[in-house]
């Protein structure tokens, strides 16, 4: 298992060789299993999150709190955030959206995060990624992403229950971020400088679902967390480092997660699960099935 980033970024440095490259020499190592196939079943996963983006737009089922917000979006354009970050936004939260009826995605690092990831990467491929090999490219910038989640995982941890959101939907935009460093060329410190200002973004992140559905807030933050992690993929690609290492911030963040109350982990017993509106929320599930009537 991979247990820091500051060794994959020692060992691409070294050897001149990308952040990808250097996560699957570390792993064949340990594991055993070649390149060549570690990268073929990270193609495969890719595969799968494509699947799972085409399926969620064309999705219909409705969630039981949350009215469809994708399309919305993508209607209003760019705004004042640019059209990358309105698409990767929108694809995110159609995504999750697809999750919370039980549609098959890729829970990347988690099922409550899954729409930030394939937001993030789909959309560089939709904007950047023209005449380029994005299947390759796309390819490495999972395996970018799932080394962020993997030291995660050992030194912290990814689950709400354990940390709060700060695990699953930080976790996530920290991961896509440091991909999509990895995707615009930059370095593997650099990948790793961006993964950290993402991750401190987002420290102390309560997880508080609504009537313990992963609809709301989920579904939103997926949409908005996106945006976290593209402007620290630009800030690190500007040259702006996190003073604090990435291992470190995660520490932190682990470290965190063990401090919150129980009622701020994924148990509805605290913050927005708490709320006057968040109850009638409930009450209007329990008589009706879905919200609205
Ligand atoms: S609020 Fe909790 S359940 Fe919802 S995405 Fe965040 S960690 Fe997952």
């Amino acid at each position: 298992m991979l247990k820091a980033v500051e060794k994959i970024v020692a060992l691409a440095e070294e050897k001149n060789i990308s952040f990808p490259e250097a996560v699957l020499l570390l792993d064949s190592k340990e594991s055993g299993i070649s390149v060549e196939e570690i990268r073929a079943r990270m193609r495969e996963r890719l595969a799968d999150m494509r699947r799972s983006v085409r399926e969620a737009c064309a999705n219909t089922i409705p969630c039981r709190i949350e009215e469809p917000m994708g399309a919305k979006l993508r209607a209003h354009g760019g705004g004042m955030a640019g059209e990358f970050i309105a698409a990767a936004s929108a694809t995110a939260m159609e995504v999750a959206s697809y999750n919370a009826v039980m549609g098959r995605i890729v829970a990347a690092p988690t099922a409550g995060s899954c729409g930030i990831i394939p937001g993030m990467i789909f959309a560089w491929e939709f904007f950047r990624g023209e005449g380029k090999d994005t299947d390759e490219l796309l390819t490495g910038a999972l395996i970018t992403a799932g080394a962020v989640g993997e030291v995660t995982a050992f030194r912290a941890t990814l689950a709400g229950a354990d940390g709060g959101c700060q695990a699953e939907c930080g976790a996530a935009a920290a991961m896509g971020s440091a991909a999509l460093v990895y995707l615009e060329g930059g370095s593997p410190a650099a990948s790793a400088h961006a993964a950290a200002m993402t991750f401190k973004s987002v420290l102390g992140l309560a997880c508080d679902p609504v009537g313990g559905l992963v609809e709301c807030p989920c579904i939103k933050r997926n949409g908005i967390l996106v945006a976290n992690g593209i402007l620290c993929a630009d800030m690190a690609l500007a040259g702006i480092e996190s003073a604090i290492p990435l291992d470190e911030v995660i520490d932190s963040m682990g470290q965190i997660g063990r401090m919150m109350a129980p009622a701020l982990r994924e148990t509805s017993q605290g913050g927005l699960a708490v709320t006057p509106t968040a109850a009638e929320i409930v009450k209007r599930i329990g008589e009706t099935g879905k919200l609205g009537g």
